[in-house]
């Protein structure tokens, strides 16, 4: 849904644009792009730009976000790997109709009336976790500013005490018609935007709007064995519905911090162990580190680099799509045989001593199999 493009270029408008320059060229390029009339290859996606645009600089709160921070500060698809939050869209067509009224359209292709309920906008806000956090489950709070309805007039965008008119334009019907031949046009009436009322004294905690911007806390419960770009999502927790219409939902998108010597894959744990070549070439018994603390790992006589030891149950959870988790994975240590160097003269007769017991024609090796370099490749 999200454009990368500078918004202020996308309606070619300086970042001193008045409001006015604003719907003006939002006016000109919405119409020429509207997809029911353009002839341009990709007008729906340029109309869908425009009305982004629009929306984030027609508002004063999202400009100055969107001017403080770019696309990273409304958050969406543009923001990857940006901790905040963001704005949802709203249609493009519901915002054509608003700002033309049906008359400026061309038909009723999202013909809503401006008194009938909507649902609010979802957010997306990015939470980045630990490791460990993401094996294990977390709860954090989270702070997220969003649209909601406001407390002083409930929505209605009339301060109380005070009572809107009826519009004089469409005698409170909302809606005009007008006669163009044979055919009566029914449209939003462009006074009252539908509204059949006129607000003479807006109220002054949300300037009309029936919405402010609210700043909460909540608490999110992030069950074990979430990975990168796992979302969670939180029901009702969105921006509020406008006109009694239910609120939209607020998608918490996981991004996992790596670890210094653990990787991820699904639900395996790989691990990189460094060994000598005395333990590869007798076996040992050694300590390594789980996600689950120190568990002692047996190295077989004549480990080779490459070689790979299954410790069984200390993989990630398997998380399943309703947030519980069904066992977990394994950890996968991968061994690589270090030779050692800086060698004390005694090492080096030992060595010596033994490198006269050793075969010393060199053999060369057949080249890995296509296989063998997926498995590789894979880490199994
Ligand atoms: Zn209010
Ligand atoms: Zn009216």
């Amino acid at each position: 849904m999200s454009t990368n493009r500078d918004y202020y270029e996308i309606l070619g408008v300086p970042r001193t644009a008045s409001k006015e320059e604003i719907k003006k060229a939002y006016r000109r390029l919405a119409r020429k792009y509207h997809p029911d009339v353009s002839q341009e290859p990709d007008a729906e996606a340029k109309f869908k730009e425009v009305n982004e645009a629009y929306q984030v600089l027609s508002d004063d709160e999202k400009r100055s976000m969107y001017d403080r921070f770019g696309h990273a500060g409304l958050g969406g698809a543009g923001a990857t790997g940006f901790d905040g939050f963001g704005f949802g869209f709203r249609d493009p067509f519901e915002i054509f109709e608003e700002v033309f009224g049906s008359f400026g359209g061309f038909g009723g292709r999202a013909r809503r009336h401006a008194r009938s309920p909507r649902r609010g906008a979802d957010l997306r806000y990015e939470m980045t976790l630990e490791f460990e956090e993401a094996i294990f489950g977390v709860e954090k709070e989270i702070e997220i500013p969003r649209q909601e309805t406001c407390p002083t007039c409930t929505g209605s965008g009339v301060e109380p005490g005070t009572s809107p008119i009826r519009c004089p334009e469409c005698n409170g019907t909302g809606e005009i018609r007008r006669q163009s031949g044979f055919f009566i046009n029914i449209g939003t009436c462009p006074r009252c935007q539908g509204r059949g009322e006129i607000i003479t004294t807006p109220c002054k905690e949300c300037h009309g709007r029936g919405q402010v911007v609210r700043t909460r806390r909540l608490a999110v419960k992030v069950p074990p064995g979430v990975d990168n770009g796992t979302q969670i999502r939180l029901t009702g927790e969105g921006e509020s519905g406008l006109n009694g219409g239910p609120p939209g939902n607020l998608y918490v998108v996981i991004r996992v911090k790596p670890h210094p010597y653990f990787r991820r894959q699904d639900d395996t744990i790989h691990l990189e162990l460094a060994i000598n070549i005395t333990q590869a070439a007798l076996g040992d018994e050694v300590e390594v580190p789980t996600l689950d603390g120190k568990v002692m790992m047996t190295i077989p006589a004549g480990t080779q680099t490459g070689d790979t030891i299954r410790l069984k149950g200390h993989g990630a959870p398997r998380l399943r799509r309703d947030g519980s988790t069904a066992g977990r994975g394994d950890q996968v240590v991968t061994i690589q045989v270090r030779t050692p160097t800086n060698l004390t003269p005694y090492q080096r007769d030992l060595l010596l001593e033994l490198g006269k017991t050793l075969d010393r024609e060199v053999v060369p090796q057949k080249e890995k199999s296509f296989f063998d370099r997926i498995r590789e490749a894979l880490g199994v």
